[in-house]
């Protein structure tokens, strides 16, 4: 798939730019928000500053958490835009919203090369509806559009699908990375080519388990999920996270498939607290009262042997409850077992980001083999169907 890159563009001198981030980062301080994690904002400075560089007139909009079309005060972009201008090391002018007289001022008064961000898009109820009005109202303010929001590109929203029916469109750097960077799957990956696939909702992920398996060597399943798998093969799991009304869906796929793997053994407590006692047990000796939390450590040794032998790999959740290093064996040992393989390897989701970036070692192995997508649901969505949603309007015709 070939995307119109912002390359293309001949002239982009006092151009205005509508710029889609997704900067839906982190915060930390509660009523006094900072950005806890930067990532995602660093990882779109090459197209905002080739922009500024060519003198355009930089219009960004994003959105943060989850306000529902209420003016969380919480959630305002604010300190996103004062992260981003001390990233750049430049004025970031801020919109009250995304569609008053107000914006449309501030916006009129910008000279080339200067840039503003807009109050958060989700603020506005019309941003999730896909409103054709909403739409119109925000491309009348630019002259061209471009989706630098990978993680955001499998949602049809108005600023990522709507906005580009009415203006030429174009994709950011930081997009067509993630697309060439996964798209590596689909054309000819090196094999063994193996996913790792954990995290809480199976019913988020079994379309993506179900194409993995079609097209990977192996798949390993770990993570709460495992737990609705263990209990569409008949093994009772206790007082374990399930989604019960997957179990069904589970039982019409091929669960003795071999290439399928899912935990033999499991880390179970009666509790989930900090001073939870941790058993290991065999995934069929699970007792009623009790949680499975992690992968035991046959499984891992599984998992870390299929990994090592194999030549591409993708990963996306952490294979147990990590956030409690009571239950984090089997997210360590996993990190372990990849950066000291040498396969192409793409991580995707929040939280298994996350837990990479708290283990320092990670920092002292990282390698250009190794790939971390800014997006969780968008990656899995694009390795289910090939495509998102709002690739649609960028493609090279
Ligand atoms: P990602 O954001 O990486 O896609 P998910 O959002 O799907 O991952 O899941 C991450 C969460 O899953 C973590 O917060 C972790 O605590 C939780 N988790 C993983 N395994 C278990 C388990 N066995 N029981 C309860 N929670 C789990
Ligand atoms: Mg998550």
């Amino acid at each position: 798939m070939k995307l119109k890159s912002i390359k293309q563009i001949k002239n982009l001198t006092g151009k205005k730019v509508l710029l889609r981030v997704d900067f839906n980062v982190p915060l930390t301080g509660g009523k006094n928000p900072k950005v806890a994690e930067d990532m995602r904002i660093t990882e779109s400075l090459p197209t905002l500053k080739y922009l500024l560089n060519k003198k355009a007139i930089l219009i960004l909009v994003s959105s943060l958490g989850r306000p529902n079309g209420v003016r969380v005060p919480e959630l305002s972009i604010k300190p996103v835009a004062k992260k981003l201008e001390q990233l750049l090391g430049k004025k970031v002018l801020i919109t009250p919203d995304c569609i008053s007289d107000e914006t449309k001022k501030i916006i009129d008064s910008l000279k080339p090369g200067e840039i503003v961000m807009m109050e958060n898009a989700e603020y506005h109820s019309e941003e999730k509806n896909n409103d054709v009005k909403f739409s119109k109202r925000l491309a009348s303010f630019a002259d061209i559009y471009i989706n630098e929001a990978f993680a955001k590109s499998h949602r049809a929203y108005a600023t990522m699908v709507g906005v580009p029916k009415f203006l030429p469109s174009y994709a950011g750097f930081l997009l067509e990375k993630e697309i060439k960077e996964l798209s590596h799957v689909f054309n000819h990956p090196k094999r063994p080519f193996v996913a790792l696939i954990g995290g809480v909702k199976i019913s988020t992920k079994l379309g993506v388990i179900k194409n993995l398996l079609k097209i990977a060597d192996d798949v390993m399943i770990g993570g709460a999920l495992a737990n609705t798998v263990l209990k569409a093969k008949g093994i009772s799991v206790g007082r374990s996270i399930v989604e019960e009304d997957m179990v069904k869906a589970l039982r019409k796929l091929k669960l003795t498939d071999t290439h399928l793997h899912i935990p033999v053994d499991v880390i179970v407590s009666d509790k989930m607290t900090k001073n939870a006692k941790a058993k290991v047990k065999a995934a069929g000796n699970i007792a009623k009262n009790e949680y499975a939390l992690d992968i035991g450590p046959d499984t891992l040794k599984l998992y870390d042997c299929i990994i090592r032998e194999s030549r591409t790999i993708i990963w996306n959740g952490p294979m147990g409850m990590f956030e409690n290093p009571k239950f984090a064996s089997g997210t360590v040992g996993v990190i372990h077992a990849v950066v000291h393989s040498s396969a192409k390897i793409i991580i995707g989701g929040g939280e298994t980001a996350e837990a990479i970036k708290s283990l320092k070692s990670f920092m002292h192995f990282e390698r250009s083999n190794i790939y971390i997508s800014t997006g969780g649901g968008a990656m899995l969505k694009f390795l289910e169907d090939k495509t998102l949603v709002a690739l649609k309007p960028l493609i090279k015709k």
